[in-house]
């Protein structure tokens, strides 16, 4: 297990093991959703414009493959977009939660701070927020037998549909 600490989360994870378990995912049929605000986030994945690219390294770091989030959803209407929200899972611990520790500065990351909820900062312009829980909501079965931390985020995505703006239609 390697070790981070980011604001006030320190945690172990292990990357080899994820990244075998979102090998797995990848090979397991998925269920993909076809209303807009899930149609709209893949074609942002896929022009790398949903998630900022310090969001993509730390997930890299991690072992999480980006393609299988466990969930995502629109929030709220942002400027020329939506605030979606998600988060992933990987394997690890969450080992103290402590507002006094000193956050590794992780690469690429300028300008961020902890705001008593979420370490936030601006990723290309755009609101990005990350938090770590030891929560397990939808965690895939790959998982299941495993330590595992859950990373929240909040990014506001740009819309790119040309359909309207309107992120719970079913298309
Ligand atoms: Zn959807």
């Amino acid at each position: 297990m390697d070790s981070i600490t980011l604001g006030p989360w320190a945690i172990h994870y292990d990357a080899e093991a994820t990244r075998d378990a979102y090998a797995a995912i990848a090979m397991s049929d998925q269920l993909v959703c076809s209303c807009a605000g899930c149609r709209n986030f893949r074609l942002a994945q896929e022009q790398g414009k949903a998630l900022p690219p310090e969001l993509l390294a730390l997930l890299q770091r991690f072992g999480v493959s980006y393609h299988y989030p466990a969930e995502i959803f629109p929030q709220q209407p942002e400027a020329g977009g939506w605030r979606y929200g998600g988060w992933f899972h990987f394997v690890g611990e969450i080992v103290a939660n402590d507002l006094t520790l000193e956050p590794e500065s992780v690469a690429g990351i300028s300008g961020l701070r902890y705001d008593g909820d979420a370490l936030v900062w601006l990723g290309a312009g755009k609101n990005c927020g990350i938090w770590l829980t030891s929560t397990r909501t939808l965690l895939n079965k790959v998982f299941a037998e495993l330590p595992t931390v859950q990373l929240d985020f909040e990014v506001d995505v740009s819309w790119l549909l040309d359909v309207p703006d309107s992120p719970f239609a079913v298309g």
